[in-house]
């Protein structure tokens, strides 16, 4: 909808006048948090591009980050089929949940047939393992970690993360020119990790790589 007064309308409040909005990693697609959201809080949202909800707990208008400043910056706001729940997509800034943690959804139950299952094991599995692999690094990013390596590189900023891409580039080409597979496996790998944390860096999501290569490949058919 184009206007703030059609998405008001289009919202099915519950009976207390609220709406629960999930909160989305616009680059990683990680859920970070579900807060609830009132008509006044949804229209600051709206207005000022940052998250704004309603404490329940409080009876206040909440503005994430306004004491921690870990602000949200909205990058799309949507709402379900039937009107009941928004999605917030956002840039966040260091950790969503207040206990510090990247996401608030830490706890995890093992379920049914899934519970004690190999992990990786079919070709598909291995290569979700890169969604993982930037899952884990947008966490780092916004938990900075004492002692993680990929805190490192994000404390150091981009210099140094182009200078081991550059670096990690040069060996995979030393190693392919020796034609050692072992060297080049970990090399490759080396490259490819730096590489995400440079797409992580450069907020570009791993997605958009992917949505690229599948226009290219769609092409040549
Ligand atoms: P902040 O908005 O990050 O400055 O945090 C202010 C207060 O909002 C915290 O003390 C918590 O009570 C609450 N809060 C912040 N983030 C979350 C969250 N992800 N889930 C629930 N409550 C939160
Ligand atoms: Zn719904
Ligand atoms: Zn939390
Ligand atoms: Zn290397």
């Amino acid at each position: 909808v184009e206007s703030y007064e059609a998405l008001q309308a289009a919202v099915r409040w519950d009976a207390n006048g609220l709406v629960p909005a999930i909160v989305q990693d616009a680059a990683s697609k990680e859920v970070l948090m579900m807060a609830y959201m009132n008509a006044e809080s949804l229209k600051l949202t709206v207005e000022s591009g940052e998250t704004w909800f309603w404490s329940r707990s409080r009876s206040e208008l909440w503005h994430k980050g306004a004491t921690s400043g870990h602000i949200q910056k909205v990058k799309a706001l949507r709402y379900d089929c039937d009107g009941d729940t928004l999605l917030v997509l956002v840039d966040q800034t260091g950790p969503a949940c207040h206990t510090g943690s990247y996401s608030c959804f830490t706890g995890e139950v093992k379920v049914g047939a899934l519970a004690g299952e190999a992990q990786a094991s079919t070709v598909e599995d291995r290569f979700a393992m890169l969604g993982k692999l930037e899952s884990v690094i947008a966490q780092r990013d916004a938990e900075r970690p004492e002692g993680a390596y990929t805190t490192y590189l994000f404390e150091k900023g981009v210099d140094k993360i182009l200078k081991k891409v550059g670096e990690e580039t040069a060996e995979v080409i030393i190693a392919a020119k020796n034609r050692d597979k072992d060297e080049l496996r970990y090399e490759a790998s080396d490259l490819i990790f730096h590489l995400m944390v440079l797409l992580r860096e450069q907020k570009l999501p791993l997605d958009d790589v992917m949505q690229e290569l599948d226009r290219r490949h769609n092409k040549k058919k």
